[in-house]
């Protein structure tokens, strides 16, 4: 569903140029939960971004399906991404004076597209926001903040929703909530989600996780759990994998 090509970021130039990714190759199957980990600093962020094409890349290609963003122009980039591409922050940045509905249905007024209400209801089924729908952000938890900002993202059907570290903002219940809505969102919509955590055990909801280090991949582990999670993050580390209890 998207993927990257030798992709390159440089913030900056001259002596103070800092090199955010170095050449990364990495590709998201249709209906595929990945998680992308590293430690900080290592381009997470920068990588989101660039797929989601809220940023330019230095070199290198992003493709959404078979469309190369790096060759669209603004306009029309902007046009894909409000379609296509759906975004999950960690500070929810949901509208203060807009009600649930409206900060879901926001994606649809921007592009100008009327609101399947089909799927509009589907989402706040599974997401459990039927109740809440006329309330603003002010008057929701942080955990029914972040569902309403994953139906937002999902509401146009995009190709992807990047969400970078969605649950960093929420204790361990509300997060664990937000993460087994996400994977139902790829288990029964067949939604493509792509998720930065730094938490092991947030990886281990997805279905992939990548390991990001300095710029590039330093590897997968593929059916991630906490532990194989933790090994290969410790691996990373140079500190070698531990042994795992059997
Ligand atoms: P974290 O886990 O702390 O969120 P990250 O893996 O998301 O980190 P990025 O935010 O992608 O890392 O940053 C990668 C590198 O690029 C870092 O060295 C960072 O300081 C630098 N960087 C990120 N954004 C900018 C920017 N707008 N201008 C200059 N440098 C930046
Ligand atoms: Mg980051």
């Amino acid at each position: 569903a998207a993927s990257a090509v030798g992709l390159a970021k440089i913030y900056g130039s001259g002596d103070v140029a800092v090199h955010a990714l170095r050449g990364v190759d990495v590709a998201f199957a249709a209906g595929e939960f990945t998680a992308i980990m590293g430690p900080s600093g290592s381009g997470k962020s920068t990588l989101m971004h660039l797929l989601a094409g809220l940023d330019e890349a230095t070199a290198g290609r992003v493709y959404l399906g078979s469309t190369d963003l790096t060759s669209l122009d603004d306009k029309r980039l902007t046009l894909l991404r409000r379609e296509r591409v759906g975004f999950v922050f960690q500070a929810f940045n949901l509208l203060p004076m807009y009600t649930a509905e409206q900060n879901i249905t926001l994606p649809c007024e921007l592009a100008g597209t009327s609101v399947d209400r089909a799927w509009f209801g589907e989402l706040v089924g599974i997401l459990g926001l039927q109740d809440r729908l006329t309330h603003r952000p002010s008057e929701l938890s942080g955990g029914q903040q972040q569902r309403v900002a994953i139906a937002r993202a999902l509401v146009t059907r995009p190709d992807v929703v990047f969400a970078d570290e969605p649950t960093g903002n929420l204790d361990s219940a509300a997060g664990a909530e937000v993460l087994s809505f996400l994977r139902t969102c790829v288990r029964e919509l067949g939604q493509t989600v792509v998720m930065v955590t730094h938490d092991p055990a947030a990886a281990a909801y997805a279905q992939r996780v990548v390991l990001l280090a300095d710029g590039r991949v330093a590897g997968e582990i593929t059916d991630p759990t906490p532990d194989s999670v933790l090994a290969g993050l410790d691996a990373l580390r140079g500190a070698g994998a531990p042994e795992v209890a059997a």
